[in-house]
Order: structure tokens, then C-alpha cells, then sequence
């Protein structure tokens, strides 16, 4: 069974080519700047690399390349589009329309289409990836895979805005998280490496470019730090996190800022760069921190403060900690917000070892002391073979 899968953004597409039951990647890659030129990288084989530089003027386009590069010339894995079985796709909002992956049909469609309002730029994406795949691999099923479904378990104390009741009636506002397949990866990988199986209790931070927390008991989701968007929760790269709404609104008064001005604040010039001054990646403000730079260190300490305040809350939220897990580009390979967040929580059952903590590795691993109470893991994240398999057992007819 080969799965081809797809996450198509707004001007930029990743792939995937994956056996979802011997989980072999055949072949990954993006396609960026679509619309504007085009390039497509491209990995295969034992870690060979191709680059082209081709006119993508649109999603379908850049599509057809992609097709092209996996049957054909250099980049080639398979002999025909045929050898695709199924696609599953990354859909960002399901709304409270979507608990679970769904067969994609018109009627999932016209529902995606529905919850546009609520996902403006990536749900049209997500659909055209759809419906191209559909006309491009004719015959093939296809499935969806929500970034929200995993949060659909929240129960509505947790969910809800204490904004006037018909806000939520009228208009579905209210909390829906999103990252639900990174944090349903990561919340099972933890529950099989606890020795206890029953009420467990489990925290994952998934920490990358987008940031954020879920609380997670006897594998069901029961809070998470993302809102009706990704704006909400911890700082991240560019993203604000939480924020008063009286903050905002008195800056978009100084400013004589619009919504969308305001928007665009909170969501790209915010977070780790808006704080730093310097850059969204945080590789490159701890090595100006290192540098001596004060604002540098200031946004480090926030990223690190704000993720030990939700740690703080989910361990109330949950009546305590089994595994507070680590994922994602900051949470696997930085020791340092690690040790931050992990410090002095002792009194929390959570005892990081210095010694695991320092020592890189691609495998998930326990980073507590043997004392600890509680277990510290890092898993590295894996939606790619989440959405593989949710599509292998959805179009085998082993998940209805
Ligand atoms: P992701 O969105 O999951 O790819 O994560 C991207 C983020 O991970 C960026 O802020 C990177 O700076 C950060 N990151 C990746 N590797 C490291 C590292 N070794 N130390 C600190 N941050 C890292």
C-alpha cells in the first residue's frame, strides 16, 4: 500500500510517499513559492536530493510536477501514478463537524467549505489539494485528516469563551486547538512507553515554528492551548500567544491599525521575532543570547515561562502527571528550554536528568531522573505517518 500525502498551504506544498503499514518514506518534499516562481525540492532514495526550478503558477501545476518527479527521470521512485493507492490529505479545520478522518466525498467537501470563515487561508488550500488530487490520480481514494479532530474531546468548560452564549450558537466561536495529529502521535507513543496503563496522565508541548499544549487523559484530549485559530496559547515564532484584549485594542488605537493590520501583527511580526527584534528561529536568538543581546535572552525566558505556565495548569487540569512529553523542532532537539521549563517543577513529580537531557538522538526517550515521579519524554513528532495510517484504515475498511 503506498500513500501519497499531501499539506497544501496557501503558496507552498509539502509531500510525502509512504507505506503506512511498513512506514518505508519513498520520498519527501515541498513545493514553495507557487504563484510567485516555483522550486521544488525533492528527497528519495538513501538520502539523494534534487532542486528544480520550475514556473508553478498554480497549485495544480506544482501538483503535476511533483506526479512527474515520482514516476519519472532522476527523482523517480514509482513507475506510475497508479502505484498510488490512496491520498490523504492535512486539513486544518474540521470545526465541530469533523471528530475523526473522513473519506473525502462532495458532501465533506461543501462541509470544508463551510468552515471557511473559521480557516480563511489554510482550508481553501486544502481543498484545492483535494479536488486537484482527485482530477489528477482519478479513481484513487482520498482522505482527510484534521488538525483539529484530536481537541474534539474537550469537554465545553474547556472549550468555550465566556463570551455571550450565542456567540457560540450564532457563530461556532470557542476553542477548537489545532496540531491534533502531532499531539494524538505523541500522546500514544507516551501512553506505550508508561508502565502504567490506566488513568494516565499526559502533557505534550509540541514546540516549533508553531507552538503548543495539550493535556491529554487516558488518550483523550481534555485541553489544549490553541484557540478558534493558531493565535492563541504560548509565544511562538511569529505568533503572539495570549494576549488581553484590551492590549490589543488600545495598540490598534495607537496605531491606527485595521482587524487585519492587528491580525497581521499578532501573527507575523509577534512571538519570538516581535520580542527579539531579530529572528523567528530560535536557533538564532539563543545564539544572540549567547551574544550578549538582552532582548535576545528576553524572548528565550518568555518562550521558556510561558510553556512552564501551561505545564503548571494541565498538571491541575489532569489532577497530575504520568509524562510530560517534548516534540516538534524546539521540543526534540533543545536542551536548554528543556531544562528551563523543567526547572523546579520537582515539586510536580517532574525530575529532569541533566545528563539524558544533553544527550541528542533521533529515538524517543526518557529524560527523567530515575527518582522521578513522573516520566520526561522526547518524541520526535510524526503527522506523516498519522495521516498515512488514519487513510490506510480508513480506505481498508478498517475504520469506518
Ligand atoms: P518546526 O516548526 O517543528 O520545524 O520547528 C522549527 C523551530 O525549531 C525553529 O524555531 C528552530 O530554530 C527550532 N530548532 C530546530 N533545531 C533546534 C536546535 N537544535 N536548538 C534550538 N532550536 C531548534
Amino acid at each position: 500500500m503506498l500513500v501519497f500525502i499531501l499539506n497544501a498551504g496557501s503558496s507552498s506544498l509539502k509531500y510525502q510517499l509512504m507505506n503506512p503499514v511498513s512506514k518505508e518514506v519513498l520520498a519527501v518534499g515541498l513545493c514553495e513559492r507557487i504563484g510567485i516562481d516555483g522550486v521544488l525540492k525533492h528527497e528519495f532514495g538513501d538520502d539523494a536530493k534534487l532542486k528544480l526550478e520550475v514556473a508553478m503558477p498554480t497549485h495544480k501545476e506544482a501538483i503535476e510536477l511533483v506526479l512527474k518527479t515520482l514516476c519519472e527521470g532522476e527523482g523517480k521512485v514509482i513507475d506510475s501514478i497508479n502505484d498510488i493507492d490512496a491520498i490523504g490529505h492535512r486539513a486544518v479545520h474540521g470545526g465541530e463537524e469533523f471528530a475523526s478522518s473522513v473519506m473525502v466525498s462532495p458532501k465533506v467537501i461543501e462541509t470544508m467549505k463551510k468552515l471557511i470563515p473559521l480557516a480563511p487561508l489554510h482550508n481553501p488550500a486544502n481543498i484545492m489539494g483535494m479536488e486537484i488530487c482527485q482530477e489528477l490520480i482519478p479513481g484513487k481514494p482520498n482522505v482527510a485528516v484534521f488538525d483539529t479532530a484530536f481537541h474534539q474531546t474537550m469537554p465545553d468548560y474547556a472549550y468555550m469563551y465566556a463570551l455571550p452564549y450565542d456567540q457560540y450558537t450564532k457563530h461556532g466561536i470557542r476553542k477548537y486547538g489545532f496540531h491534533g495529529t502531532s499531539h494524538y502521535f505523541v500522546s500514544n507513543e507516551a501512553q506505550g512507553m508508561l508502565d502504567k496503563k490506566h488513568n494516565t496522565r499526559v502533557i505534550v508541548c509540541h514546540l516549533g515554528n508553531g507552538s503548543s499544549v495539550s493535556a491529554v487523559l487516558n488518550g483523550k484530549c481534555i485541553d489544549t492551548s490553541m484557540g478558534l485559530t493558531p493565535v492563541q496559547g504560548l509565544m511562538m515564532g511569529t505568533r503572539a500567544g495570549d494576549v488581553g484584549a484590551g492590549a490589543l485594542s488600545y495598540m490598534m488605537s495607537q496605531e491606527n491599525l485595521t482587524i487585519d493590520g492587528a491580525l497581521d501583527v499578532m501573527n507575523k511580526k509577534s512571538g519570538i521575532l516581535g520580542i527579539s527584534g531579530k529572528s523567528s528561529d530560535l536557533r538564532e536568538v539563543l545564539e544572540g543570547m549567547q551574544a550578549g543581546d538582552e532582548r535576545c535572552k528576553l524572548a528565550v525566558e518568555m518562550v521558556a515561562y510561558n510553556i512552564k505556565k501551561y505545564v503548571g495548569a494541565y498538571v491541575a487540569a489532569l489532577d497530575g502527571v504520568d509524562a510530560l512529553c517534548f516534540t516538534g523542532g524546539i521540543g526534540e532537539n533543545s536542551a536548554l528550554i528543556r531544562e528551563i521549563v523543567c526547572a523546579g517543577l520537582d515539586g510536580m513529580g517532574l525530575n529532569i536528568d541533566p545528563t539524558k537531557n544533553n544527550k541528542r538522538s533521533q529515538e524517543p526517550r526518557d529524560i527523567a531522573t530515575n527518582s522521578s515521579t513522573a516520566r520526561i519524554f522526547v518524541i520526535p513528532t510524526n503527522e506523516e505517518y498519522v495521516i498515512a495510517n488514519d487513510t490506510y484504515k480508513i480506505v481498508t475498511g478498517l475504520e469506518k
